[in-house]
């Protein structure tokens, strides 16, 4: 085990000259003064060593492919991070006012259009931090949309089996009943299922799609207009948007509501590398329930003579705002990459990423489904992921997690691991378009041989990962003892 960074610790050392203060000395009352620190004294170069030994025992996309199916683990741009870090935009103050600010109010105006034309939809919220959070806004607007019209009993979301598990979540905390509706045998929604929960009880459908089997959904536009014939909505969950961008316009086909994840689609990075952003879409009817504010032009300014039609930017809060789902403006860095991915790749980029992930996870797909069974993809292609199954005819005792473990001996990150649920044994595998053929086939043939281990050495697939800094877990431990700060003695 790495030694944790107050076990380098030794009475006295330091790494840093604090500078002189330039502001007034102030006492603070004895009550609220502590007398102990608990701080690692360690020198600079103690500090140095122990983040460069834990930025190493890291699997990232800047070290490995990373198929994390449902994640879009794309690559993060550089020329993203120049322009999030552009001094007027990196120091800008979020109580700034809009006359200091039109820069800033400018690229998140321009990303609402952009996201929102991208979509298909009428106007757009940068608001919502990550995907869930845009889930739980977007479910609250339907929820207003319903009530506003005097309708209150609408307080069932179907969501299909194959959806994200922040669906059904999501719903809850939104005061929601949540129904299951099953897929068919072809991975789409069961129409005939969808039709016996329609009523007046309905506030809308949740759906994913592409949904988590990597599959389009066959009946959409179906799907859709059942649902409104029923008085409903349709929550397009965008997660799996980096499949059709440029491709499908999920607000033409009859989506009322979706988010995106920057983080996912739009190539802003994941977890430590920043937070996440998950802007929201609606259709013209929803746009006043949108939570505010958001960004407009202040009407007249554009056509106004005396600031020669230069548009003015501003901050406004729709009619029949849900309220504010966060504090501040959403996290502007993001919007800042991801408006710049946008305008670096235009209309016929974004196009063309979308193509390239649905080639390489339909290139994965055909080079490994004679070794690992995709139930859902011997006869139909997939989209931007693939689901196959980790168990194998001859080794019954491996399983999903075991391919996962020994593909990280490997230098790969592992695909998914059961889910969706729907899926026995499922391994979800999302290239993305980042990869080149080179790494796939170095994937796939990792794949490969792996299933060949499982038959006939299935001890080097038990005994994996053999390599990483951590072996296996005890997750059950893990789940039920959770230790979240190191102890200090
Ligand atoms: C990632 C994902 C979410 C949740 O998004 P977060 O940004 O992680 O909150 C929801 N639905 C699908 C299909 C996803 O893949």
């Amino acid at each position: 085990m790495e030694p944790l960074i107050y076990e380098l610790s030794v009475p006295g050392r330091v790494g840093v000259d604090m500078p002189e203060p330039d502001v007034p000395h102030f006492e603070l009352p004895e009550n609220l003064r502590r007398t102990e620190f608990h701080f690692p004294e360690v020198s600079q170069i103690d500090v140095t060593r122990h983040f460069t030994r834990l930025s190493r025992m890291n699997m990232s996309i800047d070290t490995n492919m990373y198929p994390l199916g449902s994640c879009t683990m794309k690559y993060n741009p550089r020329v993203n991070e120049d322009a999030a870090r552009l001094n007027g935009f990196a120091q800008v103050h979020p109580l700034q006012s809009a006359e200091g600010t039109q820069g800033a109010l400018y690229v998140m105006h321009a990303l609402q259009g952009m996201l929102a034309e991208i979509g298909g939809f009428a106007a757009a919220s940068l608001q919502p931090a990550a995907g869930a959070h845009g889930e739980l806004t977007g479910i609250l607007i339907m929820r207003a949309w319903h009530r506003s019209r005097g309708d209150n009993k609408r307080t069932t979301m179907l969501i299909p089996d194959s959806a994200h598990g922040t669906n059904p979540a999501s719903s809850a905390m939104a005061g929601l009943t949540v129904v299951e509706i099953p897929s068919d045998a072809r991975g789409n929604v069961d129409l005939a299922a969808l039709q016996a929960h329609l009523g007046p009880d309905v506030c809308g459908l949740m759906m994913t799609n592409p949904n988590t089997l990597g599959m389009f959904e066959e009946h959409i536009q179906e799907v859709c207009d059942m649902v409104h014939a029923a008085g409903g909505l349709v929550y397009g969950d965008g997660a799996n948007m980096n499949a059709i961008v440029g491709v499908v316009k999920p607000g033409d086909i009859g989506i009322d509501v979706m988010h995106y994840n920057l983080h996912k689609t739009f190539s802003t990075p994941h977890g430590g590398g920043g937070p996440g952003s998950g802007p929201v879409m609606v259709v013209d009817k929803l746009a006043a329930f949108l939570p505010g504010p958001v960004v407009r032009i202040r009407p007249g300014s554009d056509t106004d003579e005396e600031n020669d039609g230069v548009p003015f930017y501003e901050w406004h809060t729709p009619a029949q705002s849900i309220g504010r789902m966060r504090a501040f403006a959403g996290n502007f860095g993001m919007l800042l990459r991801a408006y710049t991915y946008i305008r670096v790749h235009g209309e016929a980029g974004l196009r063309a990423n979308s193509m390239n992930a649905v080639l390489n996870a339909n290139y994965i797909q055909a080079r490994i489904k004679h070794a690992y069974h995709a139930p859902f993809g011997q006869d139909r292609w997939c989209m931007h992921e693939t689901v196959v199954q980790g168990k194998f005819e001859g080794a019954p005792d491996i399983k999903a997690l075991d391919v996962s473990k020994r593909l990280m001996d490997k230098g790969f990150h592992p695909p998914t691991n059961y889910f969706p649920l729907t899926v026995p044994e499922a391994l979800m595998i999302e290239p993305t378009e980042s990869e080149s053929k080179q790494t796939l086939d170095k994937f796939c043939e990792a794949m490969l041989e792996i299933a060949r281990e499982a038959v006939t050495s299935p001890e080097l697939l038990k005994n994996a990962p053999a390599h990483a800094p951590v072996k296996r877990l005890d997750e059950v431990k893990a789940a039920r003892e959770l230790v979240l700060c190191c102890k200090i003695v």
